[in-house]
Parts: C-alpha cells; structure tokens; sequence
C-alpha cells in the first residue's frame, strides 16, 4: 500500500513514521522544508490543565495524549539517537489579580472533581525559590502531571528519521489539489506534477483550507526567547501576561505568545515583542537584562471550534488531521495512533466521530 502525506510538520511526520513501521510505502510533501511550519514554531508545552481546557472531549483527548507522550518521546528518542528535551517538569500558572485567582482556582476544583492533580502555591510559599517575581503576582498553580518537549528537537528527531529510512520527501512540492472521482480519491496534482497513492493524508497545518474543504485558517504567534540560568526558572510557567518556558538543558528560555487573526502577515512587530518581553519582566524582573537571542512567528492551524478535525473526509481515502491550533504538539501521539489504526485497521475510535469534519457541514 502507498500512502501520501501532505505536509511535514509535527502531526504529519508523526503519523508517516507509524505507517511506515506498519510497513506502508510512505511520500511525505511539503511546499517548503520539512519541520519548518508551526511546529518549529511553538512553544512545546504539553499543557492541558495550564490551558484551562473544560471537561470534556476535548479535554480528554488531550490527556490521553499527554497520558502517552512519554512512550511516544522516548520512541523516537530512541529510533533516531537524538534526545528530544521531553521533561516532566510541571506546570506553574502564575495569577496576577484576585479574579484570576478565583477563575483559575474555580477550575482546579473541577479538575479535582475528576481526579486530576493541582495544587494552590501562595506567594510566599514560593518567593524563596525565584530571585525575583513581579510585584503583582499573587501565586499560582502548580499542575505537576503537565509539561514540555523542544518542539525543535523532536522536529529534528523525525526529520532524520525520514531521511535516515526509505521514505520518499518531497519537498518545495506544493500541493495544489487532491483529485477525485465519484467521492473516491485519485490523485494529488501538485507544482512539480501528478502523484498517486493508495490514500492520501491531509496534515497542512494552518493552510489546510487552501488546499481540502475543510474551515482552517491561521491564528499568529509571535514568540521570542532570551538567555537563561538554572536559578532563573525551574519550571514552565503559564501566565496571562506570558508563559515561559526554560529548555531542559537551560540553553533558553522562551517566551510565548502572541494570537492575532491577520491571515498569514508576516514578521514579530513592535506590538507583539513588548507584550512579550514586558510579559517576562512582569513576571520575573531580574529578567530584563538578560539578551534577547531570537525573535520568531507561525501560525497556529484554527477551526470556528478551536478544535481539529480528524478522520475520514467526504472524499473516499482522503484522511484529515489537522486543525490542532494552541496543542498540536501534544495532540500529536494521540492523532498519531487515531489516524494510523483507522487506515491500517479500520479501527473508528469515538473520537473520530465527536472531531470528524462532518460537525461543520
Ligand atoms: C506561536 C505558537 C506557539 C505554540 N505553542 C504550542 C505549545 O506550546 N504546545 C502545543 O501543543 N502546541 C503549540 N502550538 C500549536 C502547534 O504548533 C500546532 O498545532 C502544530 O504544530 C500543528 O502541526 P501540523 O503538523 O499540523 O502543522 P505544521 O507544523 O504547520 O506543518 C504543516 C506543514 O504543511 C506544509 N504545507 C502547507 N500547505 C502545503 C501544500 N499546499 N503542499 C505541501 N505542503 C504544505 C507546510 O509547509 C508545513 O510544513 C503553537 C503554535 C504557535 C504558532
């Protein structure tokens, strides 16, 4: 069987590397390089209760996949040598204002409710540990079972996996329509010509709406990073003014993000690096010396629910994954495993019926 998977970011990578294994003859395409999209973009926080998400499927699927993402990370860790800087370290969400306080700790008794962990810190439980924290920072709370991979290194990781084995990578190849026939896939026409394959995979990211019927668009983010030192930060911290967070190997600290729906505009602004950097010194003052080492943007894939869409399509063979916005890469294991088993197994778990694209038809 040959499978065709457009778009190498994280999720396409991810699910061409399972069906691989599964021993299908896999083309990955991508209109640029490989791992250069939103995925090498994002901040890499594996993060389903510092998002706050509410109780239900979409909160389920993120736990199943933080729940796996150890197997995951260490899989490919593991098949390509390359350490891919996934860290239990928890998660810290900062309050800066008593309604946040009461906001955040409303939701923390929720998770409670349904056996998830979290713990209230005071101020002055934790003023100790940090050589300085902004003057309006009330405390926070710790979620230990969240936490983070490089997003850059394990991009890296399976990118030399695909390389290193026999795939076949397309790349600055920009798909520009999937064909079909009485609802049944026939192939890809792309900028250099036509492609066939048994099936085809949608994992385009942000511009997956350009190229199948399906309500994605772009939500930017601008990001920075600066230099940091262990005693700076000793987990990722989560807050409304921005969330920071300090690499394993402490070789950075980044700093996210910004969300503005410009379509795809280009560049960080002025606007965007202030939030940003004051949202650091906001939170740690003793910050504002350190040096800025990298200013970045990308795109976050959206749908009108803010949640992906996975599965079959109207079109026979033609499957989606996409749409992940804020947590695709956490949602990559678990999309991962639902894609390949409904392709190699048939296997339609239910929640490809609760992020089937049938929802916006
Ligand atoms: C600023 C920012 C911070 C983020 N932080 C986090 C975070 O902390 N945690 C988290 O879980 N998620 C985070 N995300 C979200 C996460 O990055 C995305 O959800 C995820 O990377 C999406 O992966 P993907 O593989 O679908 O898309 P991408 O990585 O964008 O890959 C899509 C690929 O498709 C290719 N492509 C597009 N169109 C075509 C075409 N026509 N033909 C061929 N190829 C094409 C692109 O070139 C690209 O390589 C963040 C995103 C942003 C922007």
């Amino acid at each position: 069987m040959k499978g065709i998977i457009i778009g190498g970011g994280i999720i396409g990578l991810s699910i061409a590397r399972e069906l691989f294994k599964k021993g299908i003859e896999i083309t990955v395409i991508d209109k640029d390089m490989i791992g250069k999209g939103a995925s090498w973009v994002a901040g890499g926080m594996l993060a389903p209760q510092a998002e706050g998400l509410e109780k239900g499927d979409f909160l389920n699927l993120c736990l199943e996949s933080r729940e796996i993402y150890k197997e995951y990370a260490e899989g490919i860790q593991k098949e390509t040598g390359k350490d891919v800087g996934y860290w239990e370290c928890g998660i810290f969400v900062p309050v800066f204002s008593e309604r946040e306080k009461e906001e955040r700790l409303n939701q923390l008794k929720l998770y409670k409710e349904i056996g998830l962990t979290g713990q209230w810190l005071d101020r002055k439980e934790i003023e100790d540990r940090y050589i300085s924290l902004g003057d309006e920072l009330l405390g926070g709370i710790f979620y230990p079972d969240d936490g983070q991979v490089d997003n850059r290194l394990i991009m890296s990781a399976l990118e030399s996996y695909v390389r290193s084995r026999d795939f076949v990578v397309l790349e600055k190849t920009e798909v520009k329509q999937i064909v079909s026939h009485n609802g049944n896939f026939q192939y890809i026409k792309t900028n250099k010509g036509n492609l066939e394959g048994d099936f085809c995979v949608v994992c385009a990211g942000a511009w997956s709406g350009e190229i199948f019927d399906v309500p994605v668009f772009p939500i930017k983010g601008e990001m920075a990073a600066v230099d940091v030192n262990q005693d700076d930060i000793d987990t990722v911290f989560f807050g409304s003014k921005a969330y920071l967070i300090p690499r394993k190997n402490y070789d950075r600290l980044v700093i996210g993000a910004t969300e503005e729906k410009v379509g795809f505009k280009e560049g960080n602004s002025v606007k965007g690096t202030l939030q940003l950097l004051n949202g650091l010194v906001e939170t740690l003052p003793h910050m504002k010396n350190r040096n800025v080492q990298e200013l970045w943007f990308g795109y976050r894939p959206a749908t009108p629910d803010l949640e992906p869409i996975l599965g079959e399509s109207h079109i026979k063979n033609v499957y989606l994954a996409t749409g992940h916005h804020r947590n695709g890469i956490l949602l990559a294991p678990i999309t991962t495993k639902l894609i390949s088993e409904l392709i190699t197994e048939g296997k339609k778990s239910e929640y490809l019926d609760k992020f089937s694209f049938n929802r916006f038809v």
